[in-house]
């Protein structure tokens, strides 16, 4: 039996409907560059806000 998938209203804010997911296919990439602009670009900022939202450290790998 096919998984029922509920539309949902867009998480970017567009007013749209997804097919189930969190946003229309894109979409997610709009509210990522939107926050950047927010911050001015500033990566390391973001870093900062969500670990401090998150307390605990962003891991990044170097591999
Ligand atoms: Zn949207």
């Amino acid at each position: 039996m096919p998984r029922k998938t509920v539309p949902k209203s867009c998480a970017c804010g567009c007013g749209d409907m997804t097919k189930g997911g969190k946003f229309i296919p894109g979409h997610d990439t709009k509210v990522y560059s939107a926050i950047l602009r927010h911050i001015d670009g500033d990566i390391v900022d973001l870093r900062g806000i969500v670990e401090a939202h998150t307390n605990s450290a962003v891991m990044i790998p170097h591999d």
